[in-house]
């Protein structure tokens, strides 16, 4: 149609997913003087924010002040969020397409990379990513529980994920009770008997995936010191000549500046400690029945054939006994079904945020932004550039005309009476959300903390119809 863009014909998106992919994505689309766009953006959750909320460790409420700009977004006109409709529950993709101009997915990378060793599934081993979500009270995870009585926990990689469990892990109870940690957290956190918090690095210190202040908040811990063995420090010739070379990274450069600083520090005798390992990989974790002890693997460094320097196992063993292992090596996309996904990469198959098929064909209306578009890498600010991308080349495809109308009726209203019959009573619009917003903050206010989530959909949805009248706003 070649009015599409118009006030009288605008270009109706719904984004699938309200983490900050989602909404740099809704306000890159609602920012364009030229095209009028109506933006309908689903949830899951009831709660909007993804891992802005669900994922952003609690003793780092300053990440959280991102949210203040996805509210003015969700303050613009066009704007419509429906919570607790899961596409591939409540909706399928094709539902959407027939709906909406285009489907944006936006919906990140919801379960952890495995290790593939033997005990990795023994009690007390846990994804940290499950963790990270019930520290976090991710209603999915609410009803997990943690055993943190044990001496020595093992942390198993060097990303930030990792950097935040070795953190909440070592807060005391005065951190955590100044915090949004859900409540069933706090306690046995508190009460923890970790004395020993181990990281493990398959590589050297300058491979580490770590940014510089994660790594300095390590060495600032409250009640716990930062212990390091020099040995382990000490940079092997490839990694010192990458170092020294012009285009080495200024963040590794940094990190290995303040692994050494801390590795030449006596410990003070705190409660806790955390020990950073590097050239280390899990090879078994052994227990009868629970997890006992994990069998660590001596790498050294290699070229690899682009360049990068990977992990070789020497051969050499080591048995640490240890209670509670959290494996931190990532996250991982899965698909959905009706859009094609890359199984190889995790991530929804795209070329520039189009979504391709499996020819590598455009598969029109359909588009992708975020962590399932170029799988869990960057801060939260990577995504703004990253949906930028997937918006300019919808608006290009609009200019081009090969924005398909879809086959249905195009109008805010049919989405609306298809979810009344699909979902009565449980969508969350976003006065709902606000709702929930202030009734969280109103339960913290009086224990001086930013607010003290729900933790089930029930209590939110609850939450939301106290608030406005709920449905589409
Ligand atoms: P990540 O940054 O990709 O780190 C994954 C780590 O796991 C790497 O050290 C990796 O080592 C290691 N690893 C992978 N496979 C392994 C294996 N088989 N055995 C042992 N180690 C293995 O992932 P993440 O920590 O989950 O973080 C995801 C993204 O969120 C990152 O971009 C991160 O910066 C971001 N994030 C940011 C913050 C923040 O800004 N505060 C907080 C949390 C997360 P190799 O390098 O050798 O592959």
């Amino acid at each position: 149609m070649s009015d599409l863009g118009t006030p009288d014909n605008p270009l109706r998106a719904a984004i699938v997913g309200s983490g900050p992919a989602g909404f740099y994505t809704a306000e890159a689309l609602l920012a364009n003087d030229d095209v009028s766009v109506e933006v309908d953006m689903f949830d899951r959750l009831p709660t909007p924010f993804g891992l802005v909320r669900a994922g952003v460790a609690p003793d780092h409420p300053k990440i959280k002040n991102v949210i203040r700009r996805y509210e003015k977004t969700a303050a613009s006109e066009g704007f419509r969020f429906f919570g607790n409709v899961e596409v591939g529950r409540e909706l399928s993709p094709a539902e959407l397409t027939e709906r909406y101009h285009a489907a944006i997915y936006a919906y990140g990378s919801s379960t952890d990379r495995r290790l593939g060793i033997p005990g990795e599934d023994l009690p007390g081993s846990h994804a940290a990513t499950e963790f990270v979500a019930w520290y976090n009270a991710h209603p999915d995870f609410a009803d997990r529980e943690f055993d943190l009585s044990c001496e020595r926990a093992v942390v198993i990689g060097n990303g930030n994920v990792a950097a935040d469990v070795a953190r909440m892990l070592a807060l005391t109870r005065e951190e955590l009770e100044q915090t949004d940690t859900a409540d069933h957290a706090i306690e046995p956190m508190a009460k923890s008997g970790i004395r020993e918090i181990v990281v493990l690095g398959r590589r050297g210190p300058a491979q580490a995936a770590f940014t510089n202040p994660e790594v300095r908040e390590l060495g600032e811990m409250i009640d716990a010191d930062i212990v390091i063995d020099p040995a382990e420090c000490e940079l092997d010739p490839l990694s010192r000549a990458y170092l020294e070379s012009d285009g080495a990274d200024i963040t590794a450069r940094k990190n290995v500046d303040i692994f050494t600083e801390f590795s030449h520090r006596e410990p003070e005798g705190k409660r806790r400690r955390i020990v950073l390992r590097f050239l280390c990989s899990p090879v078994e974790i052994r227990g009868d029945g629970e997890v006992e002890s994990i069998v660590i693997g001596r790498n050294e460094l290699v070229e690899g054939s682009s360049g990068r320097l990977s992990a070789r196992d020497t051969g050499e063993r080591e048995e640490l006994r240890c209670g509670l292992v959290f494996r931190s090596i990532g996250y991982r996309g899965i698909g959905l079904e009706g859009v094609p996904f890359d199984e190889d990469r995790g991530v929804i198959r795209n070329e520039g945020g189009r979504v391709l098929d499996d020819e590598g064909g455009q598969v029109e209306g359909q588009y992708v932004v975020g962590w399932i578009k170029r799988g869990p890498s960057g801060v939260i600010g990577t995504n703004k550039k990253d949906a930028q991308e997937t918006i300019d080349n919808l608006f290009s495809d609009l200019e081009r005309g090969h924005v398909p109308a879809p086959a249905g009726a195009a109008d805010g209203s049919s989405i609306e009476e298809l979810l009344a019959e699909r979902s009565p009573d449980a969508v969350v619009s976003y006065a709902g959300w606000k709702a929930i917003d202030a009734a969280e903050r109103q339960r913290g206010e009086p224990l001086g903390r930013p607010r003290v989530k729900f933790c089930t959909i029930d209590e939110m949805v609850e939450a939301a119809r106290s608030g406005e009248p709920v449905g589409a706003e």
